[in-house]
């Protein structure tokens, strides 16, 4: 590490969140983490690309932001409480003015979830950040995509497709008439929520658990083979928000809603003697089979980086 970096890690990424389970944060050559008795360490790593996962020119702070949200949605997945976060960035220069609304970024979303930044790398290269996050669910707890069972509900948080809206409000491919409907979708792109505390809540009640991250239709697909099982979606349920109802073009807006990814909701099934919680809607049930059946047929599946 040379003097240059250093002081870059110390001046931009020290002091981001803190928590009394963290013994040792970043400076030395790990972290030292205490899980809590009886709970078992969750972690996942999720990677943005510039280009790829944000358009190139994305404000700094933003994908920060989004990068750490789309990290911690996996956690709000797993059902797990957060613990920390380590940032492996690889950044093509250092320039103290981007650096420094990526840091705010970084510390809004930190904030946000509770979770500390305890660690990482730096690197030079084309943009891209690695967001490894941990967190801790009580042992044989944490939520899973394979324990969805016939009569099961299907419910999800929020509502879906925005984020693919906002996308193409970014791209200028959408042009909402309203202006408080661009700026919504918007936020929804480079400002999602992770549902940690729904995950949380949701812990020996849900059978089954995954984030929206590729699309619904993509991601209900990824729990009903973890399952074994079938799941049907009345597509008429899917929950809109009132930008994406607001849209001329209604047949774009439920493509979008069914098969638009990054929105980081959480999609869960429930099994049928437990109440829905306010923060869900039902949206389909599991039954025996295999595979996904929707009465609206969309064009093109979720994303997937090898199609
Ligand atoms: P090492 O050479 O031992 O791997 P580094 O020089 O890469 O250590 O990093 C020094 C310290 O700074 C470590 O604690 C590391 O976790 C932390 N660190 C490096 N880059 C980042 C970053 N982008 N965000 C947070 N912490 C970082
Ligand atoms: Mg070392």
């Amino acid at each position: 590490m040379s003097a240059g970096e250093f002081s870059l890690i110390e001046t931009f990424f020290s002091r981001i969140g803190e928590s009394s389970a963290i013994e040792l944060g970043i400076g030395d050559d790990a972290a030292t983490v205490r899980v809590p008795d009886g709970h078992t360490l969750q972690i996942s790593t999720d990677t943005a690309i510039e280009g790829v996962h944000f358009p190139p020119d994305f404000a700094p702070a933003d994908i920060a932001y989004r990068s750490v949200m789309a990290a911690a949605s996996d956690l709000a997945a797993m059902g797990a409480s957060p613990i920390g976060m380590l940032l492996a960035i690889t950044l093509p220069t250092a320039d103290a003015a981007w650096l420094s609304c990526f840091a705010d970024g970084l510390r809004a979303a930190s904030d946000a979830t509770r979770l500390p930044l305890i660690g990482g790398d730096t690197t030079r290269g084309g943009l891209s950040l690695t967001l490894t996050v941990l967190g801790a669910t009580p042992e044989s707890s944490g939520l899973r995509r394979d324990g969805a069972r016939a009569g099961d509900r299907l419910c999800v948080s929020g509502s879906l497709g925005d984020a693919a809206a906002g996308l193409a409000v970014i791209q200028g491919k959408l042009h909402p008439t309203e202006k408080a409907a661009a700026q919504f979708l918007q936020a929804r792109f480079a400002r999602p929520t992770a549902r940690l505390a729904l995950g949380e809540s949701l812990r020996g009640v849900a059978t089954a658990a995954i984030d929206v991250s590729d699309g619904l239709l993509a991601d209900t697909a990824h729990i009903a083979h973890a399952s074994a099982v079938a799941i049907e979606i009345d597509s008429g349920k899917v929950p809109l928000s009132w930008a994406l109802k607001g849209m001329p073009d209604t047949v774009q807006a439920r493509q979008w809603a069914l098969t638009g990814g990054d929105d980081y909701e959480l999609l869960v099934t429930l099994p049928p003697e437990a109440p829905v919680p306010e923060t869900l809607t039902e949206i389909g049930r599991v039954v025996a089979g295999r595979g996904v059946r929707c009465d609206q047929a969309p064009t093109g599946g979720g994303y997937d980086h090898f199609a």
